[in-house]
């Protein structure tokens, strides 16, 4: 008899080891090994399509969907933001990705409550930095 898997423990795990390989993808991309940053995201990404799992929206910004690239702000990455959206550009294979600016927003409704008009942030002001 076949051994019963236990499915959603397993996907707790590989999403633990996802969120592990991020980090340490980071950790190498800051010390510009990417050879090895591009590697823990190339496992990432393996490990998640294995499971069914996706890596969460945070992470899914940090590496390029053409290249898988990981994606560091001004090395590997250009970011952008304009109109409540967000821009990324990876630097190595040009492609562009696009997500609403959800902080931004999310601000902006709030003022549009207190019934002012909202004042458009600047990138920095809006912390588009830690994306
Ligand atoms: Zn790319």
């Amino acid at each position: 008899m076949a051994v019963r898997r236990k499915k959603s423990q397993e996907k707790r795990i590989a999403q633990e080891r996802i969120e592990t390989l991020f980090e340490m993808a980071e950790k190498e991309a800051m010390k510009k090994n990417w050879t090895r940053a591009n590697r823990y995201v190339d496992l990432a990404r393996t490990i998640g399509m294995r499971y069914n799992v996706t890596p969460g929206p945070d992470l899914r910004r940090k590496f390029c969907r053409g290249c898988g690239t990981f994606l560091l702000p001004s090395v590997t990455a250009r970011i952008r933001v304009g109109g409540g959206k967000v821009v990324c550009t990876c630097l190595k294979c040009g492609r562009v990705t696009r997500y609403p600016h959800v902080r931004e927003r999310r601000e902006r409704r709030r003022g549009r409550e207190r019934g002012s008009t909202g004042v458009r942030k600047t990138p920095e002001e809006a912390g588009v930095e830690d994306l």
